[in-house]
C-alpha cells in the first residue's frame, strides 16, 4: 500500500466505496488522515464498515465542514451530464475534489527515495482503445527484461494498492479519462497516448471535454517522454503541442499505418513491420505478423506504443523483440481461443464500442461475426467500410434487429442468444472460417460485463470442441 502523504490529522471524505474508494480510504488511514466514507448504497457502505470504516453521511447539512479534501471514485460523475449532489455540495464549500491517482501522484515518491541507487520511474497510458493491451505489454516486457515493475490502475489493482517503490522499479498505470480528468497531480516520468475516438462523451460533455481530460496527462506535470500515437488529428495536434520542434525527441511520434519521416523519433508500424526512426536513421525493425499475441494492425499500434515506451527507458530493441513473442494477449481482446475443425474462434468481447469492433474486423478474414447487445448512439451504421470480410452476422441482444438495420447487403441472422450464435456460426462455418465474437455494443442487456459476455463466448466454443 502506498499510505497518503500530505493530510496527517485531517478529515478527508471519501466518496464511493467499491475498490478504489476502499482502497484510498485505507491509505489516507495508513498515512494519519481521518477518512470519512460514504457511498449512496446501503450494500457498498456496510461492506465498508465489515472493512472498518464507519460510514459518515455526507449527504448531510454542512457535511463539508472542517474537511480537507474529497476523493471520488471514477464511477461518479463530478461535472457532466450534472455533478452529483454531493461532488457539488464539496464544490460549493470550496473543499479540493480529487481520487486515488492525485492521491498516488502525492504520494508515491517518499524521504527514503534519496538512499535509492535508480529512482523509480511511471509510465501512465491513456487513450481510446489499447490502453489495456498496451499497459500489460508495458509491464510483460519489463518482467522479461527483469526489471523490477508493478501494474496498476484501470487493469489489475488499484494505485493505493500496490507496493512502495523500490530501487530502479518502473510503475506501468492504465488510467482512464476519469481518472485523469479528475486527479489534482498527474507526473508521469513517461505518458502515452495510445489513439482518440469519441466513447463517454455524456460524461465529458462532448469530444473536446473528453480529448481535454485525457490531455491533462501531459499538460499538468509535463512527462520527461510523450509517446504519442499521430493517427487522428487529436493526436498530431498533442504532439505538435508538446514538441519544441520536429527535432525534439521528447515526444516519440506512433503510427499504425503511416510511415513517419523527419528528424525526430517515431516508431510505426507498416505492412506488420514495427521500424524505429531517430534523427532520420532507421534503428530498428522487427517483423510483427508471427506474434500471436498480438493480431492486427490494432495490435500493431499497441506494440509500437508500448515499444516506445520501453525504449525511452533504455531497453535494447531486441529484448523487446523477445518479449513480444512470448506476449500471451489479454483475455477478451482479439483472443484466439479455439481452432475446432480448421475455424478458428477469437473472443473480442471487449469490443464495445464501434471503433475497437471495427480494428478486430480488418484484423480477420472470413468472418462468421457474432454482434450486438445494447448498442452505443449511431449502432452500427460507422462499421459499412469494414464489412467486407464478413460472410455473415449473429446477431444478439437488445439491439439485434437495430443492428440488422445497418448491415447493407450482408448476411445475418438474428439468434438473440450467445448460445444460439455460436451453434449457427459454428454450423455454417468452413475450414478457414474465423467465428468472431466482436459486439460493437455494451453488454449490459444480457450480461453484468463484457468479461462475463466474453467467458460466455468461451463456454459455448469449449463445449463445441467437445
Ligand atoms: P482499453 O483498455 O483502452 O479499453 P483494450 O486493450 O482493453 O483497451 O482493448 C479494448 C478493445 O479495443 C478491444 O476490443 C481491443 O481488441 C480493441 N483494441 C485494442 N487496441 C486497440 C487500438 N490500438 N485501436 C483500436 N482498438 C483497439
Amino acid at each position: 500500500m502506498i499510505p497518503v502523504q500530505g493530510y496527517t490529522g485531517q478529515r478527508v471524505a471519501v466518496l464511493g466505496l467499491g475498490r478504489s474508494g476502499l482502497a484510498a480510504a485505507r491509505a489516507l488511514r495508513a498515512g494519519g488522515a481521518i477518512p470519512l466514507v460514504w457511498d449512496d448504497s446501503a450494500e457498498a457502505r456496510d461492506a465498508a464498515a465489515a472493512a472498518g470504516f464507519d460510514p459518515h453521511d455526507l449527504t448531510r447539512r454542512n457535511a463539508f465542514e472542517d474537511v480537507a479534501a474529497l476523493i471520488v471514485s471514477p464511477g461518479i460523475p463530478h461535472l457532466y451530464p450534472q455533478p452529483n449532489p454531493i461532488i457539488a455540495a464539496a464544490q460549493i464549500a470550496g473543499v479540493p475534489v480529487d481520487n486515488d491517482i492525485g492521491l498516488f501522484f502525492g504520494s508515491l515518491a517518499t524521504e527514503d527515495w534519496d538512499t535509492l541507487d535508480q529512482t523509480p520511474q511511471v509510465i501512465a497510458v491513456t487513450g481510446s482503445n489499447g490502453k489495456s493491451t498496451t499497459s500489460a505489454l508495458i509491464h510483460h516486457i519489463l518482467q522479461h527484461a527483469q526489471r523490477p515493475t508493478q501494474l496498476a490502475g484501470n487493469i489489475g489493482v488499484g494505485v493505493l494498492d500496490i507496493d512502495p517503490a523500490i530501487s530502479g522499479e518502473v510503475i506501468v498505470l492504465e488510467l482512464s479519462s476519469y481518472q485523469t480528468d479528475l486527479a489534482r497531480a498527474l507526473t508521469p516520468d513517461i505518458a502515452v497516448f495510445t489513439n482518440l475516438s469519441p466513447d463517454h462523451l455524456d460524461r465529458h460533455g462532448g469530444l473536446g471535454g473528453y480529448f481535454a481530460a485525457k490531455r491533462r496527462l501531459f499538460a499538468e506535470g509535463g512527462p520527461d517522454r510523450a509517446v504519442i500515437g499521430v493517427d487522428e488529428p487529436e493526436g498530431r495536434y498533442l504532439a505538435g503541442q508538446l514538441a519544441q520542434g520536429p527535432a525534439d525527441d521528447r515526444v516519440i511520434r506512433v503510427s499504425s499505418g503511416s510511415k513517419l519521416d523527419g528528424p525526430g523519433w517515431s516508431v510505426f508500424a507498416r505492412k506488420g513491420f514495427l521500424s524505429e526512426m531517430r534523427k532520420a536513421r532507421q534503428i530498428a525493425s522487427i517483423d510483427l505478423r508471427a506474434i500471436r499475441g498480438l493480431p492486427g494492425a490494432h495490435n500493431h499500434q499497441n506494440a509500437c506504443a508500448a515499444y516506445a515506451a520501453t525504449r525511452a527507458l533504455g531497453l535494447a530493441p531486441k529484448v523487446i523483440e523477445q518479449a513480444f513473442h512470448s506476449f500471451a494477449g489479454l483475455p477478451h481482446r482479439s483472443q484466439i481461443v479455439g481452432e475446432i475443425q480448421g475455424v478458428t474462434y477469437v473472443n473480442d468481447s471487449k469490443a464495445t464500442n464501434v471503433d475497437s469492433a471495427a480494428q478486430a474486423l480488418q484484423a480477420f478474414g472470413n468472418i462468421r461475426w457474432i454482434a450486438g447487445g445494447l448498442g452505443k448512439d449511431g449502432g452500427i451504421a460507422a462499421l459499412a467500410p469494414h464489412l467486407g470480410g464478413v460472410i455473415k452476422a449473429y446477431l444478439i441482444g437488445h439491439s439485434a434487429r437495430d443492428f440488422a438495420l445497418q448491415l447493407g447487403g450482408t448476411p445475418y441472422e438474428i439468434c438473440e442468444t450467445m448460445d444460439r450464435a455460436v451453434a449457427q456460426a459454428a454450423t455454417d462455418a468452413r475450414p478457414g472460417d474465423t467465428v468472431l465474437l466482436a459486439p460493437a455494443a455494451a453488454s449490459f442487456d444480457q450480461y453484468p460485463n463484457f468479461e462475463k459476455r466474453g467467458e460466455d463466448f468461451m463456454a459455448r466454443v469449449a463445449a463445441l470442441a467437445g
